[in-house]
C-alpha cells in the first residue's frame, strides 16, 4: 500500500535542506511512495509580494527586483546542488520563471484571485522540479507529476473545491502501481479548462490527504521542523509539550480554533479511510512522532492552549430597542458569510449580538458597511483570543492572571477568553493541573 510524505517549505528551504531529504526517502523502500512538496522556504509569501507589485503600475521596479531575487535564490540552490552536472534542472527552472513572468503579464488585469492562482502556483512547480531532479541525481528513480492535472477542482480561485470523482480517476489512473517515487506539488490543482487553482494557504497538507485518500494509502507522514504536534505553540508557551496521540476529531478542533498544526481540511479525507497521520521531524527522524488516528482515548489527556491574535470584537446592537432574536441573528450571520468572514466566538443577549473576528481589513469593511445601515455598531481592536481545550479546573483563571476579559465562553470541552493584546504577556505559561 502506498505511503504519502509531505514536505513543507521549511524542509526544502535551501540546498542543504534538500540534501537532507534524500536519506529520508531512501530509508523508505516501499512503493508507491508519493512525495508532496510545498514551495521552498517563504517563496509563497514572496510570490504574493510579487503579485502585488505586478498589479500596481507604479511599482514596476519593485516587481523586477522581487522577481530577480526569487530567481537568484532558486538558481543558487540549483548551483549548490548540481554544480555543472549535465542533469541540472537549471534550464527547466529558467523556463518556469519565464512562464511565471508571462502569466503575470497575461493576468494583471484579471480578478485578483485568478491572477493569484495562475502565478503563485509556480512556487511549487519550481521547487518540485528541483527536488525531482535532485532525487534522480542521487539515484532514486523519481517521476515528476503536475498536480494541476491530478487534483481536479472548480474555478473558485484561492480556495478551490475538489471534484473528488475526477481527482480519484486522475490519481488512480496515473499513479497506482508505480514502482518509482511519485513527486508532486502540494497546494495546487487545476480546472477542467486547465487553469491553475490553489487550495488555500498551507494547503499542502490537504493535498497529501487527497493523494492518500485516492490511493488508499497506508499512512501519511508530514515532515516538519518540530518533532510533532504540541499542546501549545512552543514559541509562545514556555512549557509546551508534544502530543503523542490524538484523534482526527480533536486535531480538527485544534486546527479550527486556530492552532497552526495542520490545514483543517486534511483530516476529513484521512478519517474516511482510517489512514493514520504522523507528524515527524526531518531534523530528528528517529524521535517519536505525533500520531493522529481514530482513537479518541487520549484526546483529553493534555489540555491544549491556542492563541488567536489580531482579533476584533464587533458588537451589533438594535436601533429600535427590539430583540436581537433569531431572525436578526440570521440576518447578521448571513452578512458575515457574504463578507467571507468567520466568527471565532459569538455572544448573544436580548439586545446585543457580538462577534469575535480575525482582523481582515477589506472583509471587515464590507461587513461593517453592510451592518451600519441597520444596526448600531461598537468595535474594539487589538485583541487576543485564548482557547483552552480540555481545561483543568482553575486553569483558565490562572492563565488570565486577573486581566479583564471582554468576552468569555465555555462548554464541556472548551473554554475561551478574549483579552486586550496589550494586557497579554509575550510568553505564556500553562499552569500545572490541580
Ligand atoms: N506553499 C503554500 C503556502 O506557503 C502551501 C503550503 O506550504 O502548504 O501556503
Ligand atoms: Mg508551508
Amino acid at each position: 500500500m502506498p505511503t504519502v510524505f509531505k514536505f513543507g517549505g521549511a524542509s526544502i528551504k535551501d540546498a542543504d535542506a534538500i540534501r537532507h531529504l534524500t536519506p529520508l526517502i531512501e530509508a523508505h523502500a516501499d512503493r508507491p511512495l508519493v512525495v508532496v512538496v510545498s514551495a521552498m522556504g517563504k517563496t509563497t509569501n514572496k510570490l504574493e509580494t510579487l503579485l502585488a507589485s505586478a498589479r500596481d503600475d507604479g511599482r514596476k521596479d519593485a516587481y523586477r527586483d522581487c522577481f530577480d531575487a526569487l530567481q537568484a535564490e532558486h538558481r543558487e540552490a540549483i548551483e549548490s546542488l548540481f554544480g555543472d552536472a549535465s542533469d541540472s534542472p537549471r534550464e527547466r527552472v529558467d523556463v518556469l520563471f519565464e512562464e511565471l513572468d508571462t502569466q503575470h503579464r497575461k493576468h494583471r488585469d484579471a480578478p485578483y484571485a485568478k491572477h493569484y492562482d495562475q502565478t503563485v502556483c509556480y512556487g511549487e512547480l519550481i521547487s518540485t522540479t528541483i527536488v525531482a531532479a535532485w532525487l534522480n541525481h542521487c539515484g532514486i528513480a523519481t517521476d515528476w507529476h503536475d498536480a494541476r492535472e491530478l487534483v481536479r477542482t472548480d474555478a473558485c480561485h484561492q480556495s478551490a473545491n475538489l471534484d473528488w470523482t475526477a481527482t480519484a480517476d486522475a490519481i488512480r489512473g496515473r499513479l497506482a502501481g508505480s514502482e518509482r517515487v511519485i513527486l508532486t506539488q502540494g497546494f495546487i490543482g487545476g480546472t477542467e479548462q486547465s487553469e491553475a487553482t490553489t487550495l488555500g494557504r498551507e494547503g499542502s497538507d490537504f493535498s497529501a490527504a487527497i493523494f492518500a485518500h485516492c490511493l488508499d494509502a497506508h499512512e501519511v507522514v508530514i515532515w516538519k521542523d518540530v518533532t510533532g504536534l504540541f499542546n501549545a505553540d512552543p514559541r509562545r508557551f514556555d512549557n509546551a509539550v508534544q502530543l503523542e496521540r490524538l484523534s482526527y476529531a480533536e486535531a480538527t478542533e485544534l486546527a479550527w480554533h486556530g492552532a497552526k498544526v495542520i490545514h483543517p481540511k486534511t483530516l476529513g479525507p484521512l478519517q474516511e479511510k482510517s489512514i493514520p497521520l504522523m507528524v515527524r521531524s526531518f531534523e530528528t527522524p528517529e524521535a517519536a512522532p505525533s500520531v493522529i488516528d481514530a482513537e479518541r482515548r487520549f484526546d483529553a489527556e493534555v489540555p491544549c492552549c491556542i492563541l488567536r491574535e489580531k482579533q476584533v470584537w464587533l458588537e451589533v446592537l438594535p436601533r429600535d430597542f427590539a430583540f436581537m432574536d433569531e431572525p436578526r441573528q440570521h440576518d447578521i450571520l448571513g452578512r458575515l458569510v457574504e463578507a467571507g468572514l468567520h466568527a471565532n466566538l459569538i455572544d448573544s443577549s436580548a439586545m446585543r449580538f457580538a462577534l469575535c473576528l480575525d482582523d481582515k481589513p477589506e472583509r471587515l469593511e464590507t461587513l461593517i458597511d453592510s451592518l451600519e445601515n441597520d444596526y448600531e455598531l461598537r468595535r474594539e481592536d487589538r485583541l487576543t483570543l485564548l482557547t483552552v481545550r480540555h481545561p483543568r479546573p482553575g486553569m483558565m483563571d490562572a492563565l488570565s492572571e486577573g486581566r479583564e476579559a471582554l468576552a468569555e465562553r465555555r462548554n464541556a470541552t472548551t473554554a475561551q477568553r478574549l483579552f486586550h493584546s496589550d494586557d497579554c504577556p509575550e510568553t505564556w505559561h500553562i499552569p500545572e493541573a490541580r
